[in-house]
């Protein structure tokens, strides 16, 4: 059973047993009355718990959800002009030299370093980069 479902039920039970106290009034003596309390006592601190374990959750899920929306707006803007990936600016101007291989593989920036005009070099994985002669005006 999942954190969440333990918890869910913990508090589904604790519920139960708060009615349960409600209904019994006076006519109940007072030992069943201690079990009720004590019970309820275990499933509030199971719920406790598992909403904890649940907030836990979020929090990662949140950081996911925010991870993946940074990479989104990277994504936009990265633009592919062989033999490299350049980042286009908030002037719309594209700049810079990344890596295919990383970037395609790992979603990585790896800026490649320059190794003549026309190649450059990862210093990441050691992809060499060649811009191809046709390519230059
Ligand atoms: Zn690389």
């Amino acid at each position: 059973m999942s954190d969440v479902a333990f918890g869910w039920k913990a508090l589904t039970g604790a519920i139960a047993i708060a009615k349960n106290l409600k209904d019994f009034k006076k006519q109940v003596d007072d030992s069943a009355f201690q079990l009720q309390i004590s019970e309820l006592y275990d499933n509030l601190a199971d719920t406790k718990m598992g909403m904890s374990e649940l907030k836990d959750l979020l929090r990662e899920r949140n950081d996911e959800i925010r991870t993946l929306k940074e990479k989104l707006k990277v994504r936009g803007k990265m633009v592919y002009t062989d033999p490299y990936y350049q980042m286009e600016n908030s002037e719309g101007k594209l700049e810079g030299q990344y890596c295919k291989v990383c970037y395609d593989g790992e979603d990585l920036l790896m800026r490649l370093e320059i190794m003549s005009s026309n190649s450059w070099k990862c210093g990441k994985c050691n992809n060499i980069c060649v811009k191809d002669e046709r390519w230059r005006h």
